[in-house]
């Protein structure tokens, strides 16, 4: 879900990216930037150093960041290339680029990254420029026009620093982009791009490609009138030719056309290389004096723009047609002395190449032994450079080892932490289930602890509800006493004596007194009995007026005390003058009789015989014998 929420967020943050891009695209002010378009002519030399300090001058708060950047820029650019203050210059770039309006705004920013790297590009600063390719690169720049010239500025950088084929990619991708800038600049552009494409094939061997490209562009450049570049494309496809044909007329002539500056274009570099290229030309097919002719015309540009390097060579290669044409003192001595020169602004193996010439001057000049110490020279020198180069190539893997280890460790750093990420969301998932499943089993057992009690509390009301029914089911309403039925629930017990007895002549106490006087009579004799009984002892009506006690332990009272309970409870005193007597049999619940059932079958027989004997006793079977109780309180009055 994590993931989700940054992807999301990145997109967001890549909408708002395009939307400030948008907004910044069109933050220029277009007067300014119209004065700008003029400024800078080929190699980046500002034609008007006027204009561009009333531009400089025209610069105000208002005055959008890319505006005033781009101008700041230029600014830069004349300092380092004209003034020739390179670090000035690169220190006024690195000020601005500070300055807090600015580093928000990517495009200002992109102005004087490009500057900057022109700086380096122009003064051949080959270390610094390879360690800003990779910030070059990494910036991105929506504004079409500026990332054009981005994508040429590395290309440029590329071809500086040797890697052709890097070169040719981004030159290929600025090619790609000059349809999509649609102005009048748009054909120049082209040719530009077509002019460094056309170099670099043939910087990297590929001269079919070469000459088709070149070819073409200078059949469009005529077409379209479009010649800013043409001196230029002549000269390398006269070099292409020269390579690849040898030093014909058809390389000569594209030679001579690279002599010609562009009109209102002062004479540069392209003509003085174009005029060492005819010196070349005409020396190596012997023609010597049109040779040293061209090699003089271009020493005088060379020193117009104060291009030494190339000077020493054409001063060298000048040299050395005078030897050539038999002017060995005054020729050698040139080409020791261009040589001198030379050696201290160009690397060993340029240095190397050059001695050839120095040896060869030598044994044409018959000084043998001179031309043997060159080659001697020549050699040292080759290994120098041999040497610097491996040097140079080993820093340079070691770098790409550095980085490729610095990408590996990221990569490594970027895999724990995926994994450490993993690990939690895991974690949490586990978590998360933890938590589900102990809540689940916390509300199960919640709800089986209280299911549980309700359950219990439920059996607690129906076992009580069910005693409560029992009870009344064994109680009898009227008397409040144990029925039959609940003689079930009490065990007979070894000893106990069991009487029943029935009330004598009961119809008649109900005919006489009514109904509900013979319930209250027997209501009166239940109390009785019960309150001469123990505890332990039962009473039960056994049903109408006949009941049934159980006297538990009878040994510890005697049978007299027996007699004498039940005689003071059922006819001592009369119930609100109705006078109660009873009859009954009584059994010991032993031997035969130790069931209730056979004790009261037994006791049932005694009770009829007393009834039959005269009424108003109880006959008691002890030991095999019949007693009888007499329970006549007075003579009988009515048998
Ligand atoms: P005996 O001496 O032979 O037992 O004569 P008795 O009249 O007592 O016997 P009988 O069996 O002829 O009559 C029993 C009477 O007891 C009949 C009945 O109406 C009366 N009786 C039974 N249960 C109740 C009762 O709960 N209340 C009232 N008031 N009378 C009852
Ligand atoms: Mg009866
Ligand atoms: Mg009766």
């Amino acid at each position: 879900m994590k993931k989700g929420v940054i992807v999301l967020l990145s997109l967001l943050l890549l909408c708002a990216a395009g939307q400030v891009s948008a907004s910044y695209a069109g933050a220029r002010d277009p007067g300014l930037e119209q004065r700008l378009d003029t400024i800078l002519g080929i190699n980046l030399l500002a034609r008007d150093r006027e204009a561009l300090s009333l531009v400089l001058r025209a610069l105000n708060d208002q005055t959008p960041t890319a505006t005033l950047a781009r101008a700041k820029a230029y600014q830069a650019l004349a300092q380092a290339i004209q003034d020739n203050e390179p670090a000035a210059a690169i220190a006024l770039l690195d000020a601005l680029s500070n300055e807090p309006e600015i580093a928000q705004d990517p495009h200002a920013l992109a102005e004087l990254s490009n500057a900057r790297g022109e700086i380096y590009l122009h003064t051949q600063n080959r270390d610094a420029l390879r360690h800003y390719l990779g910030e070059l690169k990494d910036q991105s720049i929506a504004e079409p026009k500026l990332y054009f010239h981005r994508l040429h500025l590395i290309a440029r950088s590329y071809d500086l620093l040797h890697d052709y084929e890097q070169a040719l990619t981004y030159l290929l991708r600025a090619h790609e982009m000059v349809a999509s800038i649609q102005d009048e600049q748009q054909q120049r552009r082209r040719q530009f791009i077509n002019l460094h494409i056309g170099r670099t094939y043939a910087r990297l061997r590929h001269f079919d490609s070469a000459r088709q490209s070149l070819d073409k562009t200078i059949a469009e450049s005529n077409r379209l009138g479009v010649t800013e570049y043409l001196p230029e494309l002549h000269m390398v496809r006269g070099f292409v030719i020269q390579v690849t044909e040898g030093p014909n007329a058809a390389a000569e002539a594209d030679f001579l056309k690279a002599t010609t500056p562009v009109r209102g274009e002062p004479v540069g570099r392209t003509q003085m290389l174009a005029f060492n290229n005819l010196g070349t030309l005409k020396l190596h097919t012997g023609q010597y004096a049109a040779a040293e002719q061209y090699f003089s015309q271009g020493i005088e540009i060379a020193h117009q723009i104060d291009n030494s390097f190339e000077l020493h060579i054409m001063r060298f290669n000048q040299g050395y047609v005078m030897v050539k044409q038999g002017g060995y003192e005054q020729g050698l001595s040139i080409m020791e002395a261009a040589f001198a020169d030379f050696s201290q602004v160009a690397p060993p193996g340029t240095q190397a190449d050059m001695l050839n010439y120095l040896a060869d001057a030598y044994e044409t000049a018959h000084r043998l032994e001179r031309a043997l110490g060159v080659l001697r020279q020549q050699l040292e020198l080759r290994e120098t450079a041999h040497r610097a180069e491996r040097e140079r190539t080993l820093a340079e893997l070691q770098v790409q080892h550095d980085a490729q280890e610095a990408s590996l460790r990221i990569q490594l750093l970027e895999q724990e932490s995926a994994l450490r990420e993993a690990k939690i969301a895991e974690q949490q998932r586990n978590q998360y289930w933890v938590i589900l499943l102990s809540s689940i089993l916390f509300v199960a057992l919640a709800l089986s602890l209280f299911a549980a009690r309700y359950v219990r509390q439920l059996n607690r009301q129906l076992s009580k509800a069910n005693q409560e029914l029992t009870e009344l089911s064994h109680r009898d309403p009227l008397t409040q006493l144990y029925n039959r039925r609940a003689l079930a629930g009490f065990s007979e017990q070894h000893g106990d004596l069991l009487v029943l007895f029935d009330l004598d002549k009961f119809k008649g106490i109900n005919d006489q007194f009514g109904h509900d006087v013979g319930d209250q009579v027997l209501q009166s004799v239940s109390q009785r009995v019960k309150a001469v009984l123990r505890t332990e002892d039962l009473l039960v009506r056994w049903g109408g007026e006949e009941f049934l006690v159980v006297i538990r332990r009878i040994n510890e009272l005697g049978l007299d005390v027996i007699k004498a309970k039940l005689h003071s409870a059922i006819v001592h005193s009369p119930f609100a003058d109705i006078t109660v007597n009873a009859s009954g049999g009584a059994v010991f619940l032993q031997g035969q009789t130790s069931t209730w059932q056979s004790a009261i079958k037994r006791a049932d027989e005694l009770l009829y015989q007393a009834k039959a004997n005269g009424r108003a006793r109880i006959l008691l079977e002890h030991n095999g014998e019949v007693q009888t109780w007499q329970m006549r309180e007075a003579p009988p009055e009515n048998s």
